[in-house]
Formats: C-alpha cells, sequence, structure tokens
C-alpha cells in the first residue's frame, strides 16, 4: 500500500456536527426519518430542513448510501448510510464495510474532497467497535488505493477517547507494518 494514502486518512475525537468538511457520514437508520446518536444530533445541528429532504429520499437499505445538502451544518452534505444491526452473524461485517464504500462511492461522484464518518453502529445497533474499526480503516484504505476518485481527506471521527484510542493504535498497526514491506 501507497504511504501516501495513509496521509489521507486522518482520526479524531470530537462532534461530527461542529466539522468543516464537504459531507459528514450519519449513521441512519432506515427510514432516514432522524433517531437518537449521532442522527438525532446531526438532524438537531442541520435544522428541519434536513428532515425535509430525507423524507423524499423513501428510506435507504442497511449498507446503502443517500446524499443530502447540509443546511445549517458548517459540512455542505451529509451522506446518510445504514449500518447493520449487530448479531454476530457473518454477513454484517460485509454490510458495515458496504456503508464506508457506497458512502466513499457517494463522495466521489459528487465530487467532494473531504469526508467525515462516524463509528458507524457501534452505539445503539451494538457493533463491537474494535471490529468495526478494522472494517472502515481496511475499506478506506481498498477505496483509496483502488479508486482515483476526489477524496482527498478522511477523517475518522470518534466521541469517546476509548473509541479514538482503538482508531489511533490499528491505523499506527497498519501504517508500521506497511512501512516494514515498502523495505
Ligand atoms: P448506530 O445506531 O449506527 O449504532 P449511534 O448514533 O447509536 O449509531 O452511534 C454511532 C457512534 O456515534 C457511537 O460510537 C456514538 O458514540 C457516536 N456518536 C454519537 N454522537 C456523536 C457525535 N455528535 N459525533 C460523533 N460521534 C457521535
Amino acid at each position: 500500500m501507497e504511504k501516501a494514502i495513509f496521509d489521507k486518512i486522518e482520526i479524531m475525537q470530537g462532534d461530527i456536527t461542529k466539522l468543516d468538511v464537504d459531507a459528514i457520514v450519519n449513521a441512519a437508520n432506515r427510514s432516514l426519518l432522524g433517531g437518537g446518536g449521532v442522527d438525532g444530533a446531526i438532524h438537531r445541528a442541520a435544522g428541519p430542513e434536513l428532515l425535509e429532504e430525507c423524507r423524499k429520499l423513501g428510506g435507504c437499505n442497511t449498507g446503502e448510501a443517500k446524499i443530502t445538502k447540509g443546511y445549517n451544518l458548517k459540512a455542505g452534505h451529509v451522506i446518510h448510510t445504514v449500518g447493520p444491526v449487530y448479531r454476530g452473524k457473518p454477513e454484517e461485517s460485509r454490510l458495515l464495510s458496504q456503508c464506508y464504500f457506497n458512502s466513499m462511492q457517494l463522495a466521489s461522484q459528487n465530487n467532494l474532497k473531504s469526508i467525515a464518518f462516524p463509528a458507524i453502529s457501534c452505539g445503539v445497533y451494538g457493533y463491537p467497535v474494535k471490529d468495526a474499526c478494522k472494517i472502515a480503516i481496511d475499506t478506506i484504505c481498498r477505496f483509496l488505493e483502488e479508486k482515483t476518485g476526489s477524496v482527498t481527506k478522511v477523517i475518522f471521527i470518534l466521541f469517546s477517547s476509548k473509541d479514538y484510542d482503538i482508531y489511533e493504535k490499528y491505523l499506527k498497526e497498519i501504517s508500521e507494518a506497511q512501512a516494514v514491506v515498502r523495505k
């Protein structure tokens, strides 16, 4: 893997609704009509027009993604994706990976440069953060490696310091492993 790929990835701790990026990703539910957690926070910060636009989208299947404007957010767009509810079944990892891949694809199709992801499925949907973190980072690395899209900055933003540490550690691990391979 090229070192340049890791230069495009950043891990942060904080509130996704505050970010000034081209798109923030929402861990939505299939109705796309709002909910708790990060979904609720995004709708509160974006204002009622976001819900109005979401109503026109007709929901979203698990693993898929849909884009709207960002309204009162600093972010220009919101990419809504629906993660799997964690029950420990093998297909859940594939669906979670699709959330990241399809969000990146939508960002590219809309010529967006910067995108921020929360820890999709890791709240109410119960996905273990360590497993979800690997899926998230591996999928983004694969996308950046395979596609020459518009995205030059991918931020993973974690609410808790515990989750932040897990992401930091894994990114360090794989970038160091790659550095050894390149020597
Ligand atoms: P899901 O239903 O997909 O599990 P949740 O919203 O319950 O979605 O949680 C997803 C993750 O988003 C959790 O790790 C939660 O701590 C985090 N989160 C909640 N609010 C915010 C926020 N404002 N900014 C960033 N992350 C957030």
